[in-house]
């Protein structure tokens, strides 16, 4: 049960929007086809933004996750069995839907013998085969215990950008990321890469959870020591009372100062502020990155 009392949000965090008509049209093609976005379900405060340039977030594989980090709001449990049409309905949607660039990520499937790897390659060539001119990014679970079958898997259809978030630095995993692991994810990340030295890989992490400006430099060492080339650093807000309590609101100016540390460190798209999510901009940040 929480007992600190929640601080005072500061004026740069923005509530939520419903959006315009465009977006409110976006959603009722996701109701009609059953899917779940990230971005209504953690009621982005970008979703207008986002459905207006053409960029949405879905998870795939269900919204009942084998892992219970205390941040995140989305429900633990025994997952339902595969959604084998689950493919199709996704590509079709991100067609009606008209978008241009789309990340695709899921809960952990712990329960999957890979991961859930299997799944995300049908996605990814599905989405293609219906959107040819379409970009897809993966925002992938870190397949622990899994990540020699998940990559064998990934290389049939890599990705155009991909994703894993390392969230937190290292002292707050046990607190805030049990049941994952700092270097195995850092090592996710390597060895995507020098298996696909082209697609941009990216990670990124959420601030405000407790964690000192030096700790996070030092993750950002640690990710270009292992192939990343983009990130993102977001403020963690608390989904509900009972999730981790925001530690600190991060001002914008030292987001700008991490920024500016990341790009000397050499990575080629840096996303850093109060707002930002792991897929905000996805689009755009991508743009200079991907190869032709
Ligand atoms: Fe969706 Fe990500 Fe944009 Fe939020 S930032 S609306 S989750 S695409
Ligand atoms: Fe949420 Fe991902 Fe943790 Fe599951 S593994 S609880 S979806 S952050």
């Amino acid at each position: 049960t929480p007992t600190e009392r929640p601080l005072r949000k500061p004026a740069w965090i923005r509530a939520r929007t419903h959006g315009s008509p465009e977006v409110q049209r976006l959603k009722r093609v996701l109701r009609e086809q059953n899917l779940h976005t990230v971005c209504e379900e953690a009621s982005c405060p970008n979703l207008g933004e986002c459905f207006g340039h053409g960029t949405a977030t879905f998870m795939i594989m269900g919204d009942i996750c084998t892992r219970r980090c205390p941040f995140c709001d989305v429900a633990h449990g025994r997952p339902e069995p595969l959604d084998q049409n689950e493919p199709e309905n996704l590509a079709r949607t991100i067609r009606d839907m008209g978008l241009r660039y789309v990340v695709i990520t899921s809960v952990d499937r712990d329960d999957l013998r890979d991961g859930g790897a299997g799944h995300f390659v049908s996605c990814i060539r599905t989405t293609r085969a219906h959107n040819p001119e379409i970009r897809v990014e993966i925002l992938v679970p870190d397949f622990r215990g899994r990540m020699d079958v998940a990559l064998a898997i990934l290389d049939e259809a890599p990705p155009d950008v991909f994703n894993h978030n390392l969230e937190t630095v290292p002292r707050l995993y046990r607190e805030a990321r049990p049941g994952s692991d700092y270097h195995w994810s850092l090592n996710l990340i390597r060895r995507f890469k020098e298996r696909h030295p082209h697609v941009p890989t990216k990670s990124g992490l959420m601030l405000g959870l407790g964690e000192e400006i030096e700790e996070v430099e030092a993750v950002l060492r640690d990710l270009r020591e292992h192939g990343c080339d983009m990130l993102t650093l977001g403020q963690y807000l608390q989904p509900t009372l009972h999730h981790l309590p925001v530690k600190r609101y991060v001002t914008p100016e030292e987001f700008d100062r991490l920024a500016d540390v990341a790009r000397a460190l050499g990575f080629s798209q840096v996303a850093s502020g109060p707002m930002v999510r792991s897929s905000y901009h996805a689009d755009q940040q991508a743009a200079g990155v991907i190869a032709e």
